[in-house]
C-alpha cells in the first residue's frame, strides 16, 4: 500500500488492509473483479481505489501471503480452538452480563425456556449496532451462529430451505444455482464483510421496514419454521410482519429454517433495491415482483415492497388491478395508478415520499419491460 501510493488521510487504511488480507488468505491469486467485490465494504474517500487496486494485484500476482508469519501462527491458534471444544453448553456469568453459547439445538430450545427475555444473538450485523451506537445492555445473550443445525442447507422438490443461520456467503451458490434472477440483488446486500457475518434468519426477525430479504421472500411466497418449546409452526414471511417493529415472534421463539418454493415455469420474478450507494447501502426502495401467467393472462401477482411502509408490504390493490388481465403495457400502466392506493410513504433522509412512490412505479414498468418478450 505504501509502494504504491495506496493510503492518504489513513482512516480507512486498516479495514482495506484486513479485507485484501481475508481475500488473499482465501484466494491467493484473486483478479480484480475478486478484489474489487472484497473491498465493497470499505470506503476509501480520498486516494481513490485505483492504487489499492494495484497494490492488492501486486500481492496477488506475486502468489498472495505465502510469506506472511501470521499464517503460522493462524494454523496453531485454529488448532487450539479446536483442542477447547468439548461439546458443552458454554455458559459466561459475571456482574456485568450473562452470556450463553447452547451445544445444540436442543439445548437452545432449553436455554429459551429458561431465558425466554434473552437476545438472541447471530451474525450481530444489526444488534451490534444496538451495543455501540444506542449502548443498549442485550444481556442475557443467547449466540445462535454456531448451531449446525440452523446452517444447513436442504433441497427438496419443492423449493430450497435455509437454516436460520445461513450467511449471506454462504447462501450464494444456491442461489445462484437455483433463483439466479436474485444474484445480481443478492450481491447488493451489504459488502463482503457483512454478507459474511449477516444471516438470513437475523435479517427476516429484526423487522425493519427497508430489510432487503423481506420483500423478496414474500414475492416468492416463502415460509418460516418457527420453534418454542415443543412447538414447531410454519407461517409464511408475508404474516410474520405485524406493524412497525413488531413480528410474529413470541417470546422463547425462534426461527429455524425458511424455506423457499421454486419458480415455476409460468412464473415471472423480478427483485429492485435501489439505495443511494450501490454496495454497502440500505434500500431506499426494495421492490419484488411475482406474476403467474397462465394462457396470456395474469392469474396471480404477488409485488412485495421494502421502504414504502411501516412494514414490508404487498400491494394488494395493484396485484388486484392486474389480475385476470392480459401481460401488456396498458395494465401495467394502469395497475401502477394503483400504487398510491396502497401506500403513503415517508420523506426521510433517504428519499422524499414523492421520489419514493414514482420509484415504485417505474420499476413495476421495469419488470414489465424486462419481462414482456420472454412471454
Ligand atoms: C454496514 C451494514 C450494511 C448492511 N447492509 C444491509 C443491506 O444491504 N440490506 C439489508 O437488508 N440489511 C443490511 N444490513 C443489516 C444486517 O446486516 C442484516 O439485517 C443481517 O441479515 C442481520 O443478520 P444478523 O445475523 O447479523 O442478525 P443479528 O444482528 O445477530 O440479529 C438481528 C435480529 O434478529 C434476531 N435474530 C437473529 N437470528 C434469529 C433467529 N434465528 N430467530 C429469532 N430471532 C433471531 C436478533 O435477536 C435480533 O433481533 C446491514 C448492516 C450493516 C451494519
Amino acid at each position: 500500500m505504501v509502494e504504491y501510493h495506496g493510503s492518504q488521510c489513513g482512516f480507512c487504511t486498516p479495514g482495506i488492509i484486513m479485507s485484501l488480507y481475508a481475500l488473499l488468505l482465501k484466494d491467493p491469486n484473486a483478479n480484480k473483479y475478486e478484489i474489487e467485490k472484497a473491498l465493497q465494504g470499505n470506503l476509501c474517500r480520498c486516494t481513490g481505489y485505483a492504487p489499492i487496486i494495484k497494490a492488492a494485484l501486486s500481492l496477488s500476482e506475486s502468489g498472495g501471503l505465502q510469506n506472511d508469519i501470521l499464517l503460522k501462527q493462524r494454523e496453531e491458534i485454529e488448532q487450539k480452538l479446536k483442542d477447547m471444544s468439548d461439546g458443552n453448553r458454554v455458559e459466561i456469568i459475571s456482574e456485568k452480563g450473562e452470556f450463553f453459547i447452547p451445544k445444540d439445538i436442543a439445548d437452545l430450545v432449553l436455554l429459551l425456556e429458561q431465558k425466554a427475555n434473552a437476545t438472541i444473538l447471530a451474525g450481530s450485523s444489526d444488534i451490534g449496532l444496538w451495543v455501540n451506537v444506542a449502548h443498549k445492555d442485550i444481556s442475557p445473550i443467547i449466540f445462535i451462529a454456531n448451531l449446525s443445525e440452523l446452517r444447513n442447507i436442504s433441497q427438496t422438490k419443492a423449493g430450497i430451505e435455509f437454516g436460520a443461520c445461513v450467511t449471506y456467503s454462504e447462501g450464494f451458490e444456491i442461489i445462484e444455482k437455483y433463483f439466479p434472477h436474485l444474484s445480481d440483488f443478492w450481491a447488493q446486500i451489504g459488502g463482503n464483510q457483512i454478507r459474511n457475518m449477516g444471516t438470513l434468519g437475523g435479517n427476516i426477525a429484526n423487522g425493519s421496514p427497508i430489510g432487503d430479504l423481506a420483500p423478496a421472500f414474500i414475492a416468492l411466497g416463502a415460509k418460516l419454521n418457527l420453534v418454542k418449546g415443543k412447538i414447531e409452526r410454519t407461517i409464511l414471511v408475508e404474516d410474520f410482519y405485524i406493524a412497525y417493529g413488531k413480528q410474529d415472534l413470541q417470546k422463547g421463539e425462534f426461527i429455524k429454517s425458511i424455506f423457499i418454493p421454486f419458480i415455476k415455469e409460468s412464473e415471472k420474478h423480478a427483485i429492485y433495491k435501489i439505495s443511494k450507494r450501490k454496495y454497502e447501502d440500505i434500500s431506499t426502495v426494495c421492490a419484488a415482483f411475482k406474476l403467474e401467467i397462465k394462457n396470456k393472462k395474469i392469474t396471480k401477482a404477488i409485488f412485495a415492497f421494502g421502504g414504502m411502509a411501516a412494514k414490508p408490504s404487498r400491494a394488494e390493490e395493484t396485484e388486484k388491478a392486474l389480475e385476470g388481465k392480459t401481460f401488456n403495457e396498458e395494465n401495467i400502466k394502469k395497475a401502477s395508478l394503483e400504487l398510491p392506493n396502497d401506500f403513503a410513504p415517508i420523506d426521510d433522509v433517504r428519499s422524499s415520499a414523492q421520489y419514493r412512490m414514482l420509484l415504485a412505479q417505474n420499476l413495476l414498468y421495469k419488470f414489465f419491460t424486462e419481462q414482456k418478450n420472454e412471454q
